[in-house]
């Protein structure tokens, strides 16, 4: 077969999400005391598609990227990325799945200070021994828009740069699936636009699949679908979102009383 565009796969190829969770539960603590984060959390997010989270605060959204990603483990259920239940890993099986299959973008950027931003961005690759590839690290860092940055420490770079350097750094290995928890929610409108417009594009030109976190319905409309949770449940779903739309639904999950 001749090399098809991401947006030209055949749906054979892409059959298979790029992550699932099959009834999902995951408890912290233990006994009386213990928090049902998730239950039984049931969810797919397919390869090439740009995902938003949405939920109230405390609604298992964090929860669910961790165990997805691999960065917790699970109470009960399945969490899978591609055709691996993560369960089935031992510790460095796992490690090296979160290097070489998973990106992903913390709220708080997660940049190690000593290092610049080029050293930062190609870290994950040179931890698992590998090169990256000039070209593509040249056309994450043109996209990100960090060209006369790279030498810059993160002490050194505004919030937007240095979520920026994040999204890099999660982008370069061309992870199956890349995870944001809430990756605006530290930056100005602005930078957070600009954050937000070039995960869509990784989505769009370059075939990512992405799962992003955020409490902010225009941020949910860049998103080609959103998922709700409410009291670690999933509780509905929007395909093709308008900001109004996830709004709408938003406040529905938040007000007291029965939903619509
Ligand atoms: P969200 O990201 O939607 O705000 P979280 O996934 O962070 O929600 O949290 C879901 C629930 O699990 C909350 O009740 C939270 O207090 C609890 N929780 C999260 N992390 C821990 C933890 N490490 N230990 C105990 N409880 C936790
Ligand atoms: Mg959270």
């Amino acid at each position: 077969m001749t090399q098809l565009s991401p947006s030209h796969r055949s749906p054979l190829a892409t059959a298979e999400p790029a992550a699932r969770a099959s009834a999902l539960t995951k408890v912290y603590g233990g006994g009386e005391t213990g928090v049902t984060a998730l239950d039984a959390v049931t969810v797919a997010f397919d390869r090439g598609r740009f995902t938003a989270v949405m939920g109230p605060s405390g609604s298992g959204k964090s929860t669910l990227m961790h165990c997805m990603a691999g960065l917790d483990t699970v109470t009960s259920g399945s969490a899978r990325i591609g055709d691996t239940e993560l369960a089935s890993l031992g510790d460095r099986e796992l490690t090296r799945l979160r290097r070489e299959k998973v990106g992903f973008v913390f709220q708080g950027f997660n940049l190690l200070p000593t290092l610049t931003a080029l050293e930062n961005i190609t870290l994950p690759l040179r931890l698992s021994g590998r090169e990256p590839d000039r070209a593509w690290l040249d056309a994450v860092v043109a996209t990100v828009g960090l060209g006369d940055r790279l030498g810059h420490r993160p002490a050194q770079l505004s919030g937007g740069q240095q979520q920026r350097v994040a999204v890099a750094r999660a982008l370069l290995s061309r992870p199956e699936i890349v995870f944001a928890d809430e990756p605006t929610g530290n930056l100005d409108s602005r930078a957070g636009a600009e954050i937000l417009g070039f995960l869509r594009d990784s989505v769009r030109e370059l075939g990512q699949t992405v799962v992003m976190v955020t409490h902010d319905p225009v941020a949910a409309a860049h998103a080609d679908r959103v998922v709700f949770l409410a009291d670690g449940r999933l509780v509905d779903e929007l395909h093709g979102p308008t900001a109004d739309a996830v709004l709408d639904r938003m406040l529905r999950l938040e007000a007291p009383g029965p939903v619509r």
